[in-house]
């Protein structure tokens, strides 16, 4: 559950100032949102996905349904709201790789807690509900307060960074944030497990029981974009499909090492197989 927007990504020599008008040289759409991301690489690493989140009665909504059906993600609890834009992200990247980001939530803001009821039949019979920041903070907390009522097991990956209420916390099994996140967020101790992601240095497990790391695999980062949808994604679908949490995190770990190999975000994420291949490799 969560966002879904159409980055709308344009290449410049350098990024603009303010009242400055540049001509770009060469421009891309792509899915994004931390939540299409997210299902996407779920169901490339091999789980069954519903996705639950809105976009707006427009040619972008209609592109994002056809990138969940494409990718064998569900749709049909997917919310049409009329009267708003479906999210979008425009996005310059200068040479030097510097860039600037508006990101206009437009249908992800509507995503509160009584559209989030309107999904509750998804939510029955799920195994995990993975969510992130980029809805309504009381979409967030009826979507976890109705998964844990359904039995799932709950990830909440809080990116962007904000606070999180106790009540919240709770609720959460699964605490996914990098170590930014981490930082900002204080006193984790509530969730059951916190997941740090660390980047090239991989990630650090704490639980109540103790604390562990998960060792990266070595690969050659080109573009570390949607490393922590794809590990998010693959965690997911492994805890789905009744992986220990230990195993699930070696292959969160592969999917969000592979995602560096490779440029943009969709585009990005790995499949079961080349999670395997890796895996193998060692
Ligand atoms: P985010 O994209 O949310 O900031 P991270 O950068 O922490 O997330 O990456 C998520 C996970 O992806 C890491 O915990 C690690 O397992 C894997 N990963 C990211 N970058 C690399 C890298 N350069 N080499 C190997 N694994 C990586």
């Amino acid at each position: 559950m969560g966002s879904a927007n159409l980055d709308l990504v344009a290449r410049v020599s350098r990024l603009p100032g303010p009242g400055e008008t540049l001509t770009g040289y060469d421009y891309f759409e792509a899915a994004g949102g931390k939540g299409l991301n997210q299902a996407v690489g779920a169901a490339r690493a091999g789980a069954d996905v519903v996705f639950v989140g809105a976009v707006g009665s427009d040619d972008a909504g209609r592109t994002l349904l056809g990138v969940m059906d494409s990718n064998g993600v569900g749709s049909a609890h997917v919310l049409t709201v009329a009267g708003v834009p479906t999210g979008r992200a425009l996005i310059g990247v200068a040479d030097d790789g510097a860039n600037l980001i508006i990101v206009v939530p437009g249908a992800n803001g509507r995503m509160d807690a009584s559209a989030v009821r309107s999904a509750t039949a998804a939510l029955r019979g799920a195994a995990v509900v993975l969510v992130q920041h980029e809805i309504p903070e009381d979409g967030v907390r009826e979507a976890l307060a109705l998964a844990r009522a359904a039995g799932a097991r709950t990830i909440l990956n809080p990116a962007p960074a904000r606070p999180i209420p106790p009540d919240v916390l709770a609720l959460v099994d699964v605490l996914v944030p990098n170590e930014h996140e981490h930082r900002l967020l204080g006193d984790t101790s509530a969730a059951g497990t916190v997941i740090v992601t660390q980047g090239e240095k991989g990630a650090t497990v704490i639980h109540s029981t103790g604390r562990w790391t998960v060792p990266p695999f070595e690969v050659e980062a080109i573009d570390t974009v949607a490393a922590g949808d794809a590990f998010c994604g693959a965690l997911a679908a492994a805890l789905a499909l009744g992986l220990t949490l230990e195993a699930a995190l070696i292959r969160a770990s592969a999917a969000g090492a592979l995602a560096t190999t490779r440029v943009g975000a969709v585009p990005s994420l790995p499949t079961a197989r080349e999670i395997d291949a890796l895996i193998a490799r060692g």
